[in-house]
């Protein structure tokens, strides 16, 4: 049976940027506070999961920072001794300010989505972010530990394919990991037009014109990632190919939305509601049994390359 160790939580569907790829302007239709799973919720349902060998948590959202009190459902995560990671995806906006707090709560690293180093181009892209607050978060996770901290870069062919050097010249002389993520066929499809997914070989060509790249073996776990040292530098770089280079067969995670349904795979529109039985009583025996069968039912593998879908939800629903 395929081994399940990690679960990503969406534990919000709000947004304070709207990324072009991920959200309409106006933003989606947002779930009500009554109907998402509240920390104890969350917490109880770990606890009672971790017998099925989960090990590792990641927050994510929408934006996961603007949940308020996120510190709070970090300590009672972190008071699971069976949880050895605590990590969480962020659009940066909020770091600088809370890294301090999510250290201390036992947060154990982050990554920060960054498309562009570009002030108008990170505008355009996430419509209204403010570029220097997230290098200042960047700088501030850094400084208090929460590492490595990754940088992820959704490469789009024509946005910022001429910014991929530029970013292996940040991680140059910052320690930090920046990883290039296949565009996926997920989310908005309206500005398809400038939209395009770049593939990771190609990049990795690109960024050899300038560096030499070593493959890093060290630090290959069993995510998605490829991991590279680039000669000489502080930092390193990554490469998620969801689409030129699927991971699916060893896809070691379960999603869970921010209204409790369990999502085997992010791009097949299947889920399984585990808030409803959870608010009737399920006892932790059903609840394992519950995710089980979902783990049983993964997926073996996505079609992406056919397209843009017509998911019921968006990226920032699901939990990117
Ligand atoms: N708001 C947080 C953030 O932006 O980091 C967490 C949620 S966001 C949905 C998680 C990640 O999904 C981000 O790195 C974002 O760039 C990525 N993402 C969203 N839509 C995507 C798409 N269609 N293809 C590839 N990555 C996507
Ligand atoms: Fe928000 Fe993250 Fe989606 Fe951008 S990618 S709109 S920051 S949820």
């Amino acid at each position: 049976m395929r081994k399940i160790d990690y679960i990503r939580i969406s534990i919000t569907d709000r947004c304070n940027l709207r990324c072009v790829y991920c959200m309409p302007e106006e933003g989606v239709e947002l779930l009500k506070h009554q109907d998402m799973m509240s920390f104890e919720e969350i917490y109880n349902l770990i606890k009672a999961l971790v017998p099925l060998g989960i090990k590792k948590i990641r927050l994510t959202g929408g934006e996961p920072l603007v949940r308020q009190n996120i510190e709070e459902l970090i300590k009672m995560i972190r008071s699971i001794p069976e949880i050895e990671d605590i990590t969480l995806t962020t659009n940066g906006i909020l770091l600088e300010e809370m890294a301090d707090g999510l250290k201390q709560a036992g947060l154990s690293r982050v990554n920060v989505s960054l498309d562009s180093l570009d002030e108008n181009k990170f505008k355009k892209i996430t419509r209204w972010g403010n570029l220097e607050k997230v290098l200042k978060g960047i700088d501030k996770a850094i400084e208090v530990g929460l590492n490595p901290v990754k940088i992820n870069v959704v490469a789009i062919k024509g946005f910022n394919d001429d910014e991929f050097i530029k970013f292996i010249d940040f991680a140059y002389y910052k320690e930090v990991q920046v990883r290039f993520i296949e565009l996926m066929p997920i989310g908005e499809s309206d500005e398809e037009a400038i939209l395009k997914h770049y593939p990771i070989d190609d990049i990795k060509t690109l960024i050899e014109t300038k560096y030499k790249l070593e493959e890093n073996t060290h630090i290959r776990t069993n995510g998605p990632a490829e991991n590279y040292n680039i000669v000489g530098a502080v930092g390193s770089v990554g490469f998620i190919g969801a689409l030129s280079h699927k991971f699916c067969s060893t896809c070691n995670r379960l999603r869970l939305t921010a209204d409790g349904r369990f999502r085997p795979c992010l791009y097949i529109d299947k889920e399984y509601d585990v808030l409803s039985l959870i608010r009737k009583g399920a006892s932790d025996e059903e609840l394992r049994e519950f995710v089980q069968k979902i783990i049983l039912g993964k997926p073996e593998g996505h079609n992406m390359e056919d397209g843009w879908g017509n998911q019921r939800r968006k990226m920032s629903q699901i939990g990117g």
